[in-house]
């Protein structure tokens, strides 16, 4: 026999004068009783009504059934099979506007509250499905980058206790900051980050580690081990004449002010440069984002200066092809020398100086050599400087015993340890600018390595 109650089961909710006061979420989720309850509200009507006013077609009796008979896992595992986002979903949707508005229930009294039986059912899907056993040890991940992150979810399957500590509001690192939207829509990365919470990683943003805490502090506190994946966000200039100019500026900050401070949206007031014309120095991923970016925000031409031949470009050829496609105007075997500005101050030419190619470097890479008498003036008003990165100093300035090569970057030995005991590192931040995948793949072997580290610490 359906519950034949007129109102829904009222949602728990945090006391207001409390909750004024406070960010924490306002509506605490039904309890697995208060589900069931709301749940046998549900008439299971044949020509599912409610359905046709969800958007992406949730089997909306379907879920609720399995609820009602206690099988909360089910109810998810139906859900997901349209929806994968349903604990935003259960929180954000409008429901009386769409699923609930035509739940039959509604025409004398409430609907059945679909919203929330659908918010408690990925609830306990993130609860109970998911989270390991605590283990009792406690580590450290600085930076919220891929292998930061990679070494974070690891760390947690095996029952530790990880606290990210990011420097940006948001983690993800390049992912976020670098990799424009259109590559990489940031939701996906945000939805990794939720999974990544779901397990139980604690991620705590506006931290720069070096200035906020230092890693010696976060050892005091109870951190056993202590991952750095700071990455290499450092930009390098050339340290030619012009720099200075206004309309000079690295890959970083111009892609960090579009993408994680959203400056190609209307609505947001991230100042961020508005170019007619655009050199973009350097031939990488990088350049080929922000060249690509710069395209988007209006440019009515953007260069792609690069030095040697298009054959040595290390950007991935995917990338050259759509910059191409797209109307990037590509000057290989260019190098600039010089940057002129106008009377104000800004930009308003790049001396570009031709390049032949002579024999292969210490890269292996064919050099390029500087034709003399070449050069020639181009017109641009926004030079864009993306010529490569390194590690930022700030945690090995501020960490005593972590030693670094030359290039800055930090020295670990076979087992991912810095120099110093219980510091691990992985990344860009060791090996200088790379890939995604293989600053996972270094935050994978690290959470090995500590978990071996922490277990033998406490034998
Ligand atoms: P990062 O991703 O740099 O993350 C480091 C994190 O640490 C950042 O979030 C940073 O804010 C944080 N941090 C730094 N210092 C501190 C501190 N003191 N305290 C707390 N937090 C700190 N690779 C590919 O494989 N394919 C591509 O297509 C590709 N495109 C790219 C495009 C761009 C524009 C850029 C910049 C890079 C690209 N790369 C690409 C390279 C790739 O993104 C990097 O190799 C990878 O992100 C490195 O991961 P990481 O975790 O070591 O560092
Ligand atoms: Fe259940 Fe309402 Fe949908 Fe009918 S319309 S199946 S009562 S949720």
């Amino acid at each position: 026999m359906p519950n034949m109650s007129q109102t829904k089961v009222p949602m728990p909710e945090q006391d207001p004068k409390v909750r004024a006061r406070n960010f924490q979420e306002v509506t605490l989720g039904y309890t697995e009783e208060m589900a069931v309850e709301e749940a046998t509200r549900c008439l299971n009507c044949k020509n599912k009504p409610c359905v046709s006013g969800c958007p992406v077609g949730v089997r909306i009796p379907e879920f609720i059934h399995q609820i009602a008979e206690g099988d909360f896992e089910g109810a998810c595992e139906i859900i997901h099979t349209t929806n994968s986002l349903p604990a935003v979903c259960g929180r954000v949707c409008p429901q009386e506007r769409q699923c609930e508005s035509k739940c039959v229930r509604g025409i004398k009294g409430e609907p059945v509250g679909i919203g929330r039986l659908e918010r408690f059912a990925a609830g306990y899907h993130q609860e109970h499905s998911e989270k390991p056993v605590p283990n009792g040890h406690k580590a450290a991940i600085v930076g919220g980058g891929p292998a930061g992150l990679t070494c974070a979810g690891d760390l947690a399957k095996l029952g530790y206790e990880v606290t990210v500590f990011e420097a940006f509001h948001v983690a993800g690192g390049v992912l976020m900051y670098g990799i424009p939207e259109f590559r990489l829509p940031k939701a996906i990365v945000q939805k990794e980050v939720e999974n990544l919470k779901a397990l139980g990683v604690k991620v705590m943003t506006n931290m720069v580690i070096g200035k906020v805490m230092s890693v010696d502090e976060l050892m005091a506190d109870g951190y056993e081990a202590v991952f750095v994946g700071s990455g290499a966000g450092l930009p390098r200039f050339m340290g030619i004449e012009g720099e200075g100019l206004v309309g000079v500026c690295s890959a970083n900050e111009y892609l960090t002010r579009i993408n994680l401070m959203k400056g190609y949206q209307e609505g947001y007031d991230t100042p961020v440069l508005q170019s007619k014309s655009v050199a973009v120095v350097g031939g990488g991923n990088v350049a080929m984002d922000a060249a690509r970016s710069a395209l988007r925000m209006g440019a009515e031409h953007v260069y792609i200066i690069y030095r040697r031949s298009e054959e040595e470009m290390p950007a991935r050829r995917e990338e050259v092809h759509h910059a191409k496609e797209e109307g990037v105007e590509f000057l290989d075997l260019n190098n600039p020398v010089k940057l002129l500005g106008d009377e104000n101050g800004r930009v308003r030419a790049a001396v570009v100086q031709r390049m032949a190619l002579g024999e292969p470097d210490e890269s292996g890479r064919r050099s390029p050599v500087p034709i003399e008498g070449s050069e020639y003036e181009l017109a641009v008003d926004t030079v864009i400087m993306s010529i490569g990165t390194s590690p930022n100093p700030l945690i090995r300035t501020t960490t005593e015993g972590l030693e670094a090569n030359k290039r800055g970057c930090l020295v670990v030995d076979e087992n991912m340890m810095t120099t110093k005991q219980g510091v691990y590192a992985g990344g860009d931040a060791v090996t200088g600018a790379a890939t995604v995948i293989l600053a996972m793949g270094a935050g994978k072997a690290a959470a090995k390595a500590m978990d071996a580290y922490m277990q033998g610490k406490t034998n």
